[in-house]
Order: C-alpha cells, then structure tokens, then sequence
C-alpha cells in the first residue's frame, strides 16, 4: 500500500484544510463554501434576485409559521388578554427572542406586535413590558463584563 504524502489542500474560500475523503477536484471544504463563493461570482444584478430569493423563502419557510401561530392563538387566547397571565405570556415571548432570531425578526411585524400588545393589554403595557426585558438584560451584560 502506497502513501502518498500530499500537502493537504487549502479551501478557495476559507483557507481552511479541505477534508481527505473529499474528491481531488474539490476546490472547497464544505458545500457552504461553495455557496458563498458562487454567490460572489455572480453579477450584482443576480445578487440582487438571489437575496431577494432567499428572504422570500426566509419570509414563507420561517417567518409565516409563527406569524400564523401567533394569529390563531390570538383569537383563543382572547380570555387572558390584559390579564397578568397575558403580560407572563408576553414576557416570555419578549425573553424568547433574545435567542431565537426566527422569532426576533417574527416580532417586528406589525400583525405579530398587535397580537402581543393585546395579550398585554394595550400597546403602552407591551412597550413598557419590551423596556423592563432590555434594561434587565442591559444589567445582565454589565455584570458579565465586570
Ligand atoms: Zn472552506
């Protein structure tokens, strides 16, 4: 059995080792670089169609769910509206996004917020529950920096 000593081969877009199992032509290390670095050879205009593309499926894949869920929920949570089990409900969402991105940008959108802002009975009491989550969390993060 022969070993051929090679120099292991540098990805083309992230300098990084190409793994050994993959094929001598591989120019990458992973499809994900491959896929940044087709997107960088194409045109602005392709660019352009591409990124709106992927927000398009980002929007029906990731977004639309939870916006449905929060719209039907809306109506069956009509009972605790306004009440402090509705402002818990809330807080919780408000927590949740901090480390869930597909809810964070879920929560911009209007018809989410006034699913919120009726569970926390008005949309003062949901800005005023949003300023209480952040200054907590702003004094989370001094403390971890000390
Ligand atoms: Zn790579």
């Amino acid at each position: 059995m022969t070993k051929t000593t090679q120099a292991p081969r540098i990805c083309l877009q992230c300098e990084g080792p190409i793994p050994e199992h993959k094929i001598a032509s591989a120019k990458y290390c992973h499809l994900n670089c491959a896929r940044v670095a087709s997107y960088h050879r194409k045109s602005p205009e392709a660019r352009k169609a591409y990124n709106k593309q992927s927000n398009d499926r980002r929007m029906r894949q990731d977004l639309l769910p939870i916006l449905r869920t929060l719209g039907r929920s809306a109506g069956e949570a009509e009972i605790i509206e306004g009440t402090p089990l509705g402002r818990y409900v809330v807080g919780m969402f408000l927590l949740e996004r901090l480390s869930n991105w597909k809810l964070d940008l879920a929560l911009n959108f209007n018809q989410a917020r006034n699913t919120l802002a009726a569970l926390a009975g008005g949309h003062d009491e949901l800005d005023e529950l949003e300023e209480l989550v952040t200054a907590e969390m702003l004094k989370v993060m001094k403390k971890a920096n000390q």
